[in-house]
């Protein structure tokens, strides 16, 4: 099969299109033949190996497709079954042996591609919202890149949960895509500093919570917006990694809270998997959540895929098409 390798850790031209041989399932696992697979941040931060995974591999941590094969074990899933995962690696191929119990069907009314598109942003989306700080009417958030793909679903989750929603963006027609999924105010943080924004927008009190995938040039600035006791969410690095700090900042800016979660550690057991994922392919398939897809590429564009995510040059979702 074809798939998109790592040998070694670097830019894009660490990105391998080759044949490698098909993998098999095991007993506990059913291979996909993956009709789409999501493009994510972590992907760029493995390749890089700032995230180190043991070369060589397949990248891509999400994707959707249709089962050609089960293990021995494999009593829930059979051939024909239209599936999508957000959380294992190896996406980046025509065929992936995924374990069965972190596979969701796809629901009828999607097809795979929307389902690989909203895997892992939208289960990112559904715990920030949801867990690392529960959005309710009456709070607001700054959330930031708030047209990228993780940002675009964080506002349409807020606003679901009755919350203010200030968000950051890039560019003019980037804060037109954040606009449009209802956020309620849009600051463009390339001509205007974020930080008075707010302060002015929330009469001096600051936010509840940020949501910041940006990370170091952003993060400081962040905890300048909070309220006392407010809520830090650090969950990227897309401008690059905050730098380590001394925790009595935290004391000294009004008892903040800081989090640094990640996708894994939310969807640990199968009621927890299974009430985000259906709640998310769910909102999609009744139309409350709303996609955009920047781009379909082909596999073997996958360098393409990545220079225009790390370009800032997208809004939404891309896609590798196998
Ligand atoms: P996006 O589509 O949001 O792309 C990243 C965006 O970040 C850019 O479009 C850009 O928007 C903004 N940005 C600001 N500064 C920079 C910079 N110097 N270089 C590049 N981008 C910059 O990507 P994703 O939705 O895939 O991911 C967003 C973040 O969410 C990433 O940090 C990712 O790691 C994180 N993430 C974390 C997860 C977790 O569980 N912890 C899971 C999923 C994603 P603009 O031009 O508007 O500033």
């Amino acid at each position: 099969m074809k798939a998109i390798r790592v040998h070694t850790p670097g830019g894009i031209e660490a990105l391998s299109y080759e044949d490698i041989p098909d993998p098999s399932p095991a007993p506990n696992e059913v291979l996909v033949r993956t009709e789409a697979a999501g493009v994510n941040y972590i992907d760029t931060y493995q390749r890089t190996g700032r995230y180190p995974v043991e070369p060589p591999f397949t990248l891509g941590m999400e994707g959707a497709g249709v089962v050609v094969e089960v293990g021995s074990e494999v009593t829930a899933l059979e051939a024909g079954d239209r599936v999508a995962h957000g959380t294992e690696i190896g996406s980046y191929a025509e065929l992936q042996a995924v374990a069965a119990d972190r596979l969701v069907r796809v629901p009828e009314a999607l097809d795979t591609r929307t389902a690989a598109a909203v895997m892992l942003q939208g289960c990112t989306a559904h715990y920030l919202t949801t867990s690392s700080f529960p959005l309710r009417a009456g709070h607001t958030a700054l959330v930031h890149a708030g047209a990228g793909g993780a940002g675009r679903l964080i506002i349409q989750m807020a606003k679901k949960a009755g919350a203010e929603v200030i968000t950051t963006v890039g560019t003019p027609a980037k804060a037109e895509v954040a606009a449009a999924v209802g956020a309620d105010h849009v600051i463009n943080y390339t001509e205007e500093d974020f930080l008075p924004k707010v302060r002015e927008l929330t009469d001096g009190t600051g936010v509840d919570v940020v949501y910041d995938g940006v990370g170091q040039a952003t993060f400081d600035r962040g905890l300048d917006c909070l309220k006392p006791r407010g809520y830090m969410v650090l969950f990227g690095a897309a401008s690059g990694p905050v730098p380590p700090m001394d925790p009595q900042v935290l004391n000294q800016k009004g008892s903040l809270f800081l989090a640094r979660p990640s996708l894994g550690h939310h969807l640990i057991t199968s009621e927890e998997f299974a009430w985000r994922t259906s709640s998310v392919l769910g909102w999609v398939a009744d139309g409350s959540l709303e996609l955009k897809i920047h781009g379909e590429y082909a596999l073997a564009d996958a360098a393409q895929a990545h220079t225009d995510l790390e370009g800032r040059a997208t809004t939404g979702k891309l896609l590798l098409i196998p």
